[in-house]
C-alpha cells in the first residue's frame, strides 16, 4: 500500500505591500501565553535600519539582531539564543523570524527548543521532537528557500547537518510583504531565486511528481519565468511580489514531490565546503543538463540576460579525497535519487558517477 504524505501547512497567511504594518495586531493576539512577551529574531542587515525601527516591540519585548553570513545557523546556537533568554526572562509568548532562509530556520528551531529539553541536536532528524513549541510567525525578508513554508528547520550541528523535521516545525503564521526584499542584492536576488527554480524543476522530473505538486511547480515556473526572463524581468516591485509567492508555491510543489540531482550534489557541496545551499545550487545546476536538458538550457538563459558571475573551473582546486566525500554525501540521499533516476537508481548512479558530475564543476 502506497503511504500518501499527510502535510500540515502554514496556518495563518498575509500576503501584501505593507502587511508588515500588520505584525503588531498579529502578535498581540498572541500575548497572553507563557511570559508574555515576545521575542524577535532579526537579521543583523537591518540594525539601523528603517524596517527596524518599524519593528512593533513594546517594552519589555527582545529584540535579538543575529550575524548570518558567519555560519549557517547551529545546533549550539539554537541552544544559547534558548537557554539565555530562558535563563533572563522566560519562555516567551511567541518568536518572530524576520530575515531570510537562516533566521526563518532559527525561529523555527527556537520555537521547538523553548518545550523541549536539551540540547536541538538531540531533534536533528523526522519527527524526534516530542512537544509543539511557542507560537512562531516568519517574515521573509529574501525569497527562493521555501523555509516560510517548510516543515523543516535546517541546523548544523557537531555530527550533522540535518533539519528538526516534524509537524511543528511549521509557522503558525506568516506575513508575506514584497517591500521586505527590495533590498536583496542583486547575486543573491539571482541565486535565492534560482533556488525555487530548481526547486519546480526537480520536483517535476521525477517519479514522485503528481497532480498537486505539478500544479504549484507550473504556476511557480510560469512566474519565474516573468522574473528572470525577458522584457519585463528584474528587480522591480512588480516581480518581487511574484517571486515572494513563487517561493512559497515551489516550497509546496517539493513538498508534495521530491528535490533531485541538483539538491543532491548541493548538499555534498554545502557539507564538505560549506558552500551556502542557493549558490551551492547554481554551481551544481549549470553543469546537469543530462538530467534536466531544458531547465539547464533556460538556467544559462537567466544567468547570461543577468549577467551573473558563475565561477567555472572549480574543481581543480578540490582534493580527490574531497570530492569522493561530496560525491559519498550525495550518494546517501537516496531519497533524492530515487525520484530523479527511478526505484532503480542503484544501478545507474555510483559514487564514482556521482564524481565524475563533481568534476564537471
Ligand atoms: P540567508 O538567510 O542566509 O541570507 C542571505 C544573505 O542575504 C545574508 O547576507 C542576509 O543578511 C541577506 N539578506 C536577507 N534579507 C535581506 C534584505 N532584505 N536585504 C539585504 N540583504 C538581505 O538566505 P537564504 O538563502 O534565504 O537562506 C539560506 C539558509 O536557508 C541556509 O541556512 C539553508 O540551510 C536554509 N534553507 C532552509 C530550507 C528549509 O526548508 N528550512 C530550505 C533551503 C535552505
Ligand atoms: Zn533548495
Amino acid at each position: 500500500m502506497t503511504i500518501h504524505k499527510n502535510f500540515k501547512g502554514i496556518e495563518k497567511t498575509v500576503f501584501g505591500r505593507g502587511s508588515f504594518n500588520q505584525l503588531g495586531e498579529i502578535v498581540e493576539a498572541q500575548r497572553h501565553q507563557n511570559d508574555q512577551f515576545m521575542l524577535y529574531l532579526v537579521d543583523n542587515y537591518f540594525k539601523g535600519k528603517d524596517l527596524a525601527r518599524q519593528i512593533p516591540a513594546q517594552p519589555g519585548d527582545m529584540v535579538m539582531y543575529i550575524d548570518v553570513d558567519k555560519h549557517e545557523p547551529t545546533t549550539q546556537q539554537i541552544d544559547m539564543i534558548r537557554d539565555s533568554v530562558k535563563a533572563t526572562r522566560g519562555i516567551p509568548a511567541a518568536a518572530i523570524g524576520i530575515g531570510g532562509g537562516s533566521i526563518l530556520d532559527i525561529a523555527k528551531a527556537v520555537s521547538l527548543m523553548f518545550t523541549n529539553e536539551g540540547s536541538s541536536q538531540l531533534y536533528q532528524g523526522l519527527n524526534l521532537v516530542k512537544k509543539p513549541g511557542i507560537y512562531h510567525i516568519g517574515v521573509p525578508t529574501i525569497s527562493g528557500t521555501g523555509a516560510e513554508v517548510s516543515m523543516t528547520a535546517v541546523l548544523t550541528g557537531p555530527e550533522k547537518k540535518l533539519g528538526l523535521k516534524c509537524e511543528w516545525t511549521v509557522f503558525n503564521q506568516v506575513v508575506l510583504d514584497p517591500d521586505l526584499i527590495a533590498s536583496v542584492p542583486r547575486n543573491w536576488w539571482f541565486y535565492t531565486g534560482m533556488d525555487t527554480y530548481i526547486h519546480c524543476i526537480e520536483s517535476e522530473n521525477g517519479i514522485l511528481n503528481n497532480a498537486y505538486s505539478h500544479a504549484f511547480a507550473e504556476q511557480a515556473l510560469k512566474l519565474c519565468r516573468e522574473i528572470y526572463i525577458g522584457k519585463d524581468s528584474g528587480q522591480t516591485a512588480a516581480n518581487d511580489d511574484k517571486l515572494m509567492v513563487a517561493s512559497l508555491m515551489g516550497g509546496l510543489s517539493l513538498t508534495y514531490s521530491e528535490v533531485g540531482v541538483c539538491h543532491a550534489l548541493s548538499y555534498g557541496l554545502s557539507k564538505i565546503l560549506g558552500t551556502r545551499h542557493c549558490y551551492a545550487n547554481c554551481l551544481a545546476f549549470n553543469h546537469l543538463e543530462d538530467f534536466y536538458p531544458e531547465g539547464v538550457k533556460e538556467f544559462k538563459t537567466m544567468i547570461k540576460q543577468h549577467d551573473i558571475d558563475l565561477p567555472q573551473g572549480l574543481s581543480k582546486d578540490w582534493t580527490d579525497e574531497q570530492v569522493t566525500a561530496m560525491a559519498k554525501v550525495s550518494y546517501n540521499l537516496s531519497h533524492m535519487w530515487n525520484h530523479a533516476i527511478g526505484s532503480d537508481w542503484k544501478d545507474k548512479i555510483t559514487v564514482d558517477k556521482i564524481k565524475d558530475l563533481f568534476y564537471r564543476l
